[in-house]
């Protein structure tokens, strides 16, 4: 492709809406283009990364076996009624209705389509398994569209959904996914690494998310420095997290009621009584299917709203408000778990995290909410003056934490951009939408699915965030709009001849390439270059070629040698080659 056919709006200035560098130099470089708030325009450099991409993934998919379908991204409301989900899915799903004043959404995931569509065409148990993915747009109302690509409220997913006879082979086919879904993000050359992650309603362990590692990422995941785990800080088991102040704690003392006027955050009453905030206990109460929870961690750490929901096996869960807590008679900034009056605890129950109940039970003494204003209790003591209606890790885990699988090690904190997910269904969408085949006996049972989804915008994003300088974007190989640009650097015409030349016989030996045949200085070739991170830049100029020269350079090591105007093309050919392992 000549540079001079090309639609590449290179931009000199940082865009000011945009905040991570993968959105910045997505713009900068012409990729793409804002339409509307979390909706873009794919330009043709942005487009052909993702189309690089997407042929990966159907490469591995392929070879895991699964087949692309395409579903629509209109869909009936009847589909999700049958689900439950449009009572269940909140603003993100965009819903309108036809002509007729039937309605629709805009597909935001596509479970109940792929569940009819195998509930109407599969039957029985020789038919099984099926593992079905497409690469489809998808529609969030995302509340807050940010990061370009990275979320947006238009954009495109690879979604697959499996279907077998039970959950052995159900399992057996999330771990074929999980290994496929290795090999994709290997082959992207992204560092990246699948964490555990909550499985919602669902239960059980089978959910790993894939998290490219970058510091803009959304996700905090931490990781074992002694075994293997990781995971999201919202399912990461904790065992337990350093508690200071803990051998300042002599003999047992009595709970004694403290004015704490004003104060009521237990950083503020940790430092009006001039103790460490660890030996506070914060207490949140949350309303989880119509029950109040007040949930107990020590002062200085986050209480997780998603562990919370599944210690207490709930399904809907959010923090209780004003009106409530009034009704039950609980004094907001002054809650705790000591001298609830009958009536209060009788409306009220009590959830403690794990790392109070085993923090030296009897022996340390908290400070907690007075249940009356301005007030509060020291010296209250778990096991003596209060105990837990459930007793579960309900923290946000964090960086030092002991790790809860191996006991041992120490978790290291991260942050991640989830650019995959693979997830275990069981019969949560087949149940309710009759999905069934006839076993070996001819009984009627539901089939057992899982689902599996990348974000390919995203992960042409978060290869950004990983690979970049102050120049501009570093393609790996493997996502690279082309592999090499080619630079005459000057209007005379031997330059432009040779650099015809060698052009001619990259794309001969496939070697995806752009000339630069601009009338432009070499110093603006050589920053559009570099801003759009072609991976090689053979550049063809007056000096070099008195000794029949090129300069080769790599994008990435920045590595410049002198080549044979013959020889170049060639040379190119076998560092793509290399590159991409062929
Ligand atoms: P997140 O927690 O980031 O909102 P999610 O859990 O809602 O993600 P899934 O429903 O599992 O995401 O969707 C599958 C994949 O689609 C995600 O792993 C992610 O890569 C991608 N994805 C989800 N939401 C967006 C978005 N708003 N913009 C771009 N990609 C997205
Ligand atoms: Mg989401």
């Amino acid at each position: 492709m000549r540079m001079t056919r090309l639609l590449v709006p290179t931009v000199k200035e940082t865009p000011s809406d945009a905040q991570v560098i993968s959105h910045q130099l997505m713009i900068r470089a012409g990729l793409i283009r804002k339409v509307a708030a979390g909706v873009y325009n794919y330009l043709p450099l942005g487009l052909r990364s993702i189309r690089k991409f997407e042929a990966i993934l159907r490469e591995e998919l392929t070879r895991s076996g699964c087949q692309e379908v395409l579903l629509p991204t209109v869909q009936p409301a009847e589909l999700w009624v049958e689900s439950g989900r449009w009572q269940q899915y909140g603003p993100e799903l965009l819903r309108f209705k036809d002509r007729k004043g039937t309605d629709y959404c805009y597909a935001p995931t596509a479970e109940e389509a792929i569940t009819a569509l195998v509930r109407d065409e599969v039957k029985s148990y020789r038919d099984l398994p099926k593992n079905l993915f497409q690469i489809q747009t998808k529609f969030r109302d995302e509340i807050r569209p940010r990061f370009g690509l990275m979320r947006g409220r238009e954009f495109t997913m690879k979604d697959g959904y499996s279907f077998d006879v039970d959950e052995a082979g159900a399992l057996k086919t999330y771990d074929e996914m999980y290994d496929c879904y290795n090999r994709i993000f290997s082959r992207c050359g992204l560092k990246f690494r699948p964490v555990e992650a909550d499985t919602g309603n669902i239960g059980g362990t089978r959910s790993h998310e894939f998290q490219v590692l970058a510091e803009s990422g959304e996700d905090a995941i931490v990781a074992c420095t002694s075994c293997n785990y990781a995971a999201n800080v919202e399912k990461a088991e904790v065992k337990a997290i350093a508690l200071e102040g803990h051998d300042k704690v002599q003999a047992p003392v009595e709970p004694r009621l403290t004015p704490t006027p004003g104060k009521q955050s237990c950083a503020e009453v940790a430092a009006f009584l001039g103790l460490h905030p660890s030996l506070t206990l914060k207490s949140v109460v949350y309303l989880v299917d119509d029950v109040l929870w007040m949930v107990l961690v020590p002062g200085h750490r986050e209480t997780n709203e998603i562990k919370v929901k599944a210690a207490v096996k709930g399904s809907l869960i959010r923090p209780a408000e004003k009106e409530e807590l009034a009704r039950a008679g609980l004094v907001e900034g002054y809650m705790g778990p000591h001298a609830l009056p009958d009536a209060v605890r009788g409306k009220v129950k009590i959830l403690v995290d794990r790392t109070v109940a085993e923090a030296g039970p009897g022996e340390r003494p908290w400070v907690t909410g007075g249940n009356q204003a301005e007030h509060h209790y020291t010296g209250v003591r778990y096991g003596t003056h209060f105990k837990g209606d459930v007793v579960a890790d309900v923290l946000t885990a964090g960086g030092d934490d002991t790790c809860g699988r191996c006991g041992k090690g120490k978790f290291t904190a991260h942050r991640g951009i989830e650019v995959g997910h693979v997830f275990y269904l069981g019969t949560k969408y087949s149940a309710p939408l009759k999905c069934h085949h006839l076993d070996e006996k001819g009984v009627e049972k539901p089939m057992v699915m899982g689902c599996y989804g990348v974000g390919v915008g995203r992960t042409i994003a978060a290869s950004i965030e990983q690979n970049h300088d102050a120049d501009g974007i570093i393609w790996p190989m493997a996502l690279a709009p082309y592999h090499c640009v080619v630079l005459p650097l000057g209007p005379e015409p031997e330059l432009a001849e040779t650099a015809e030349k060698i052009y001619t016989q990259l794309n001969a030996l496939g070697v995806e390439t752009v000339l630069d045949d601009r009338n432009e200085r070499p110093g603006v070739k050589f920053k559009d270059a570099d801003l759009i991170g072609f991976p090689i830049r053979i550049s063809v100029g007056k000096k070099g070629l008195k000794d029949g020269n090129a300069e080769l350079k790599l994008r990435a090591s920045k590595d410049v040698k002198l080549v044979k105007v013959e020889e170049v093309a060639a040379q190119a050919r076998k560092l793509v080659d290399e590159a991409l392992g062929r």
